[in-house]
């Protein structure tokens, strides 16, 4: 899957970013972004840590990806040239923005009220997970006013619908 075109793009690319000082790598360390995936830092000779998680993309433009885009690939081309990927995920953006997960509420979960079956999650920060704002308390899943909770409004969870898809299979 991978070839030496690549291999040698990705030699060339982190090794143009200067090393992170021990100390402090994520701050001082070089940065590369990737559009639609996030920015890695540089935090040892051939160590990149991704701090930023971008998903302006994930939920929209599907057909113009590549293999490029994909974190999971960029760990795998690493791993084959003896480079290490990291996680530690400090900022994330959306297309309407940057968000955060409050800290206190990971690991509540709300059902929709509608039951449909769908329920919603705070989780935190990390690489591959698609995070879903509650505008107006609308389930993602059934369009109804299901989550209509000021505590709930305005935050960024992840969506389970497997409940959702068993009903509905229970139905037909
Ligand atoms: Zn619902």
């Amino acid at each position: 899957m991978i070839n030496e075109d690549e291999v040698e793009w990705a030699l060339r690319l982190w090794n143009s970013l200067i090393v992170g000082d021990a100390n402090d790598p994520i701050n001082t360390g070089g940065t590369w972004e990737l559009d639609g995936v996030g920015k890695y830092v540089r935090t040892a000779l051939k160590e990149l840590t991704l701090t930023e998680i971008h998903l302006d993309r994930h939920t929209s433009n599907e057909s113009g990806r590549s293999l490029f885009d994909e974190h999971d690939f960029i760990a795998t081309l690493a791993r084959e040239i003896g480079w290490v990927v990291k996680t530690e995920v400090r900022k994330a953006f959306s297309h309407d923005g940057e968000f955060t997960i409050p800290q206190d509420r990971i690991g509540d979960v709300m059902i929709c009220s509608n039951k449909c079956g769908t329920i919603a999650r705070v989780e935190p920060l990390d690489q591959g997970v698609i995070y879903y704002k509650l505008d107006d308390g609308l389930c993602p899943i059934c369009g109804e006013v299901g989550f209509d909770n000021k505590d709930w409004r305005d935050i960024h969870v992840v969506i389970d619908s497997r409940g959702a898809l068993l009903k509905k299979q229970e139905e037909e």
